[in-house]
């Protein structure tokens, strides 16, 4: 059942009719109010009026991180300062920060998306909820706060970190649900291993992962270790944070809210559009915000947009599970290589555990790829030639499927930093100039 049928459930003509009714209204707004856009849709040559079918959206033009920073704080904003109640910053993964301005509706919007995302995982207002992600300028932390509270749960703020305080409030609350990225939920479910506290027992029964990419086989990894059920949350500060896209009891993709976010995937090098199924670079166009509305946003997320029937009634077009972004994107030996593809290589070997990184270095005219990831206790116990054959299994493994060479490298126990929010994959070596 999901928490607002009319556009949850809307049929597929019917909501894309409201998505250009919307959209209209959004090109009007920002054409008025933003000297950006009506810059750059004077220069392409387009008008609010030329927007007459879905399809349509193809002819404005895209905007880019880089035209967020340019404009840095408030270039884009498209309402005065007085009219913005919050203000929020990406963490900056991949560079400077940018800036996410709302208006009181905007707020409003964000809430309701993300109570859907807490419903369709099956959180109900009877549940406790620990939200573990960071609380401040990050999306994560009040966007989880936000939905959890409007939903009527109890909500625990433990914000992400200390993580022995977030396993004894867990076992003292009774949270059944907790928010966090997913590498996060990996480190609590080790660190709770180690104190011999078995969270299986616990009432805890839901997770809401995300803010990063994970595999499938991570969140099966998860889901066995913590003994619950591992549900996404996909957003991005730019879109206004978590509630762009949630997946449902079926877990097999993640659906759009497509009554606030038009999304289209392109080839990320012609930039053209791909049909439906085809895997590219994700784009969303905002519909309904208003301080800072985003028109075909490039996210450098790749996936693959799809519909299907689904179980829970929703029509919402479905994505995949990110499979990676573009700057995390490695050309090792010709072939492109996404840090996720040999994290589910790693998944298969049973030797090893989740906690790996990618180190790329120079070596002479070719890049190299050294996996670093840590094993099972057993293989240390078991002395140097166990691990030298666990090595080279993980190099056979990485080979027969991409057809790269890359180095193994089994690493102490506790080499790679745990992560606390978003995980570091991978660490580039290579002199600048080769980046
Ligand atoms: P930053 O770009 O600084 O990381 P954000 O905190 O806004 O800023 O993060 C948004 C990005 O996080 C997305 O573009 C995407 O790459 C990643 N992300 C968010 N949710 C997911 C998810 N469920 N699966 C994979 N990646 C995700
Ligand atoms: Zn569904």
């Amino acid at each position: 059942m999901p928490w607002n049928d009319k556009y949850e459930c809307m049929p597929v003509k019917q909501i894309q009719q409201f998505q250009v009714e919307k959209l209209q209204e959004t090109v009007q707004w920002v054409i008025k109010r933003v000297p950006f856009y009506k810059q750059k849709f004077k220069e392409a040559g387009v008008k609010a009026t030329d927007i007459k079918g879905i399809e349509d959206v193809a002819k404005l033009p895209f905007t880019e991180k880089n035209d967020l920073r340019d404009n840095y704080p408030f270039g884009l904003c498209a309402v005065p300062l007085k009219e913005v109640v919050r203000i929020h910053a990406s963490s900056g993964t991949t560079g400077k920060p940018i800036t996410g301005p709302y208006t009181a509706d905007d707020l409003a919007q964000w809430t309701e998306c993300m109570v859907r995302n807490f419903y369709a995982a099956g959180v109900r207002p009877e549940h406790v909820v620990q939200n573990a992600y960071g609380h401040g300028l990050f999306t994560g932390g009040l966007g989880f706060h936000q939905g959890a509270t409007a939903l009527g749960c109890t909500v625990v703020p433990t914000s992400a970190g200390l993580t022995e305080r977030q396993i004894t409030l867990m076992q003292d609350f009774g949270a059944q649900v907790l928010c966090c990225t997913p590498s996060y939920a990996l480190t609590i479910a080790e660190r709770a291993e180690e104190l011999k506290v078995d969270i299986k027992s616990l009432p805890l029964s839901i997770g809401i992962f995300g803010a990063e990419p994970w595999t499938v086989g991570m969140r099966e990894e998860i889901e066995a270790r913590m003994g619950i059920k591992a549900m996404e949350a996909y957003g991005l500060t730019e879109l206004g944070g978590p509630g762009v896209g949630f997946d449902c009891e079926a877990q097999s993709g993640i659906h759009i809210n497509e009554d606030h976010y038009l999304a289209e995937v392109v080839d990320p090098v012609t930039l053209e559009p791909v049909p439906l199924g085809e895997k590219g670079e994700l784009i969303f166009t905002s519909l309904q915000r208003r301080a800072m509305p985003m028109i075909r946003y490039r996210t450098k997320d790749i996936t693959r947009l799809y519909r299907e029937k689904c179980v829970c009634g929703r029509t919402f077009v479905k994505m995949d599970k990110i499979f990676g972004r573009t700057d995390d994107m490695l050309i090792i030996s010709g072939v492109n290589v996404f840090p996720s593809q040999i994290e589910s290589l790693l998944l298969d070997i049973e030797e090893v555990t989740p906690q790996y990184r990618l180190v790329v270095r120079k070596k002479g005219y070719l890049d190299q790829l050294v996996v670093q990831v840590e094993g099972k206790p057993e293989v240390y116990e078991a002395g140097d030639r166990k691990k030298f054959e666990v090595e080279a299994k993980i190099m056979a493994h990485i080979r027969g499927h991409m057809g790269i060479s890359v180095e193994a490298n089994l690493v102490d126990p506790k080499f790679i930093a745990r992560s606390e929010g978003k995980a570091l994959r991978v660490v580039d070596e290579r002199p600048k100039q080769f980046r």
